[in-house]
């Protein structure tokens, strides 16, 4: 039932299975819900104490007039006093301490193919001491090829195939769309299938030609599967034999994993839905040691959820609708573009618009340049506007001298910020030396 349904001239009866909340879509927007609605306070902190800060300049304004008259001063100096405190006190500096730097980064990021959606996300980047991974999607290519079809009588391969196909057609999943192909270019021909339902981490289950079938993770483990990713189709709830598949593992995933490792000084750790042996094969690969295999969607989350408990503060980068739980949990989430699905890339924080792993480490390489030049312009800034408010107050501070100090200052901490707009604030250099040195 649709929303927005109209009935005509029959009766309509309408069961309720469950509840729309209990669906998965709605627990895992939940989770993402609950996930974002943590973040939001950082954001609110910088504008309550710049609120605050410009309320105080005001107030303390009105003071240098009102009390020094008190004290024998004539009204026209104390004029000039509260004026000249008033331009040298305003935030002007400090507020243009944050923004420019991160924005300037932001530009940067979007110029290499990463899109980071907020400043308080470049912001946040930079302080990640721990990278969780994907492996279908995110570490491989993401494109896998069937290279077995192994059925189980009664089945032959061609009808094995052909049901596999069908019931796999509506599916997003990278896998879904390897069998469809394989079908197809098998010359098998693919069934329309109906009351298709996916569980995000395990399979699909449609009804095709009148027979349930379902397509997904082997029940069991310990599967000899020689380090391919295997499903198991079942047909009428019996087994019909088992599909396997290889992926291709991304050109630049070593570099990007040897990279992360180098600037979190923690190596990352792989976490996948997939069999123990696929995973540790990619794993292997990259030059992952942690890994954890055969992980529903809220076991990744609970995964992230479990580092960020022992102090860790977690980047996760993944694909799937799978990962969408453990890119909310993260303190930031990374979503791959170009195979990423909708649902991942709504809930990501950053996303890389053509997929290169490379991009991870350079964007927290450059998150963090950022962050260095804020708390650079922060320290000129608040210097600037103490070292002019002690010599109005205390001495006496011509207004032609405080507004220069005042503007230079702001100048100043404009353009230090805008300097990561440059090609050079991107490149990394450690990254220069990693490729002279293979
Ligand atoms: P990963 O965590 O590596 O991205 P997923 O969580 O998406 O992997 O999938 C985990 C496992 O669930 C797969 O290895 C596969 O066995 C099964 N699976 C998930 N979706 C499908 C699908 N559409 N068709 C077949 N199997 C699937
Ligand atoms: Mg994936």
């Amino acid at each position: 039932m649709f929303a927005g349904t109209v009935n005509g001239t029959g009766a309509l009866t309408v069961r309720v299975a469950r509840p729309a909340a209990e669906s998965v879509v709605a627990r895992i927007a939940a989770m993402v819900e609950r996930a974002t609605a943590t973040k939001a306070p950082t954001q609110l902190f910088v504008e309550r104490v710049e609120q605050r800060y410009a309320v105080a300049v005001v107030a303390a304004t009105l003071l240098v007039f009102a009390v020094p008259p008190a004290f024998g001063a004539t009204v026209a100096d104390a004029l000039l006093r509260a004026m000249t405190f008033m331009i040298v006190a305003s935030p002007c500096a400090l507020v243009l301490a944050t923004m420019p730097p991160l924005l300037a980064a932001i530009a940067t990021a979007s110029r290499r193919g990463v899109l980071v959606t907020s400043s308080v996300v470049m912001e946040r980047l930079g302080t990640a001491t721990r990278v969780v991974l994907d492996k279908t999607g995110t570490l491989t290519e993401g494109r896998p090829r069937v290279v077995a079809v192994r059925p189980e009588a009664p089945f032959t391969a061609e009808v094995l195939l052909a049901l596999a196909a069908a019931a796999e057609r509506p599916s997003e999943h990278p896998l879904a769309r390897a069998v469809v192909e394989h079908a197809v270019a098998a010359g098998v021909p693919v069934p329309v299938a109906s009351d298709f339902r996916a569980a995000p981490g395990r399979g699909v289950r449609a009804v095709v030609d009148g027979r349930a079938v379902a397509v997904g993770r082997p029940d069991g483990h310990g599967h000899d599967t020689d380090g391919d990713t295997v499903v198991e189709v079942t047909v009428d709830g019996a087994p019909a034999g088992q599909l396997a598949l290889a992926d291709t593992v991304r050109p630049d995933a070593a570099a990007a994993v040897a990279r992360l490792a180098a600037l979190t000084a923690r190596p990352p750790v792989l976490l996948t839905g997939d069999n123990a042996a696929a995973a540790r094969r990619v794993a292997d690969a990259v030059g992952i040691v942690d890994v954890r295999a055969g992980l529903l969607p809220d076991e990744k989350a609970a995964a992230v959820a479990e580092l960020q408990a022992a102090g860790e503060r977690v980047l996760v980068v993944g694909d799937g609708v799978n990962d969408a739980p453990s890119l909310a949990t993260a303190e930031v989430g990374v979503a791959m573009g170009g195979v990423g699905s909708d649902l991942a890339l709504r809930t990501a924080d950053a996303v890389l618009v053509r997929d290169e792993l490379r991009a991870v480490p350079a964007v927290l390489a450059l998150s963090r340049r950022a962050r260095r030049l804020v708390t650079q312009n922060l320290v000129i800034a608040g210097t600037a506007i103490a070292v002019l408010v002690t010599w109005d107050l205390a001495g006496h501070l011509p207004l032609p001298l405080g507004v220069a100090g005042h503007e230079g200052s702001t100048v100043l901490v404009a353009l230090n910020g805008l300097r990561l707009l440059s090609n050079r604030a991107w490149t990394d250099r450690q990254s220069h030396k990693d490729r002279e040195g293979q």
